[in-house]
């Protein structure tokens, strides 16, 4: 068996040339992809059952009418948003989920290009977004820039902003504090905390625009919500959503 390892390690090089790791599951894949598995995964996102509105993804159990593209979940039945429509690649969950984490916690920035690239995939899925033409990504305080070095949305914008020929503003809004742990509270306290964080430094820049704004995940909706609602108020004349992953509704 030893013997035969420097020969099947030969064998597994010629198949799988070394180094070439899926930049999700680092199981084996050619250059510059992502391996079939991973890639059954993300094609299987695409068919799923999502909100029309809000872009999150049917749970176990959530009652679907046949009519998918006219179906809301709960809450999108229940209020508002102020943005038009939201769309995520896929469920914040497996494999995606993981990568997200590596991703912004762990600085691995060169799966930027990646979860771009899923993010692209969704967008140009969905019709209403063909005529967005400015990009923003939503925006991390000053103090948390510093701390984690980079934002993760503003690098997703950046890679889908060069993917489908849109300019990215990464200035007209900004986030002066983080807000405190929002658990316990109620959506519209969480959104109006979030509201008052954000920022448009140029109205001038959004006026009149169809915006993209770019995040990395959306759950509860509320930083989305929040980003939207200032975009709106600056006078945008549509607000759409675009993530790497949205949560599940039940
Ligand atoms: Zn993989
Ligand atoms: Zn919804």
């Amino acid at each position: 068996m030893v013997v035969l390892l420097p020969i099947l390690d030969d064998l597994l090089n010629l198949i799988f040339p070394q180094g070439l790791e899926c930049p999700f599951c680092g199981g084996p894949c050619e250059a510059g992809d992502i391996c079939n598995l991973c890639g059954e995964v993300f094609e299987g996102y695409r068919q799923e059952s999502r909100c029309a509105r809000c872009g999150r993804f049917a749970g176990k159990g959530a009652l679907i009418s046949n009519n998918t593209s006219a179906h809301y979940c709960y809450e999108c039945r229940r209020h508002d948003w102020p943005f038009d429509l939201v769309r995520a690649a896929g469920p914040y969950e497996g494999v995606l989920k993981e990568a997200i984490h590596r991703f912004k916690y762990n600085g691995r920035r060169s799966l930027a290009a990646y979860l771009a690239e899923l993010m692209a995939g969704a967008l140009r899925a969905e019709p209403l977004f063909a005529g967005v033409d400015l990009i923003i990504p939503v925006p991390v305080s000053g103090d948390r820039l510093r701390q984690r070095g980079f934002n993760q949305a503003a690098l997703l914008a950046k890679e889908i902003g060069v993917m489908i020929k849109i300019p990215v503003d990464g200035r007209s809004l900004v986030k002066d504090f983080e807000t405190p742990a929002q658990a316990g509270l109620s959506r519209s306290a969480r959104e109006s905390n979030l509201a008052g964080a954000f920022r448009v430094t140029n109205t001038a820049k959004v006026y009149g625009k169809q915006v993209l704004i770019i995040d990395d995940v959306f759950t509860t909706g509320s930083t989305m919500s929040a980003a939207s609602y200032i975009i709106r108020h600056a006078g945008a004349k549509q607000v759409f959503g675009l993530t790497a992953a949205a949560g599940r509704y039940f």
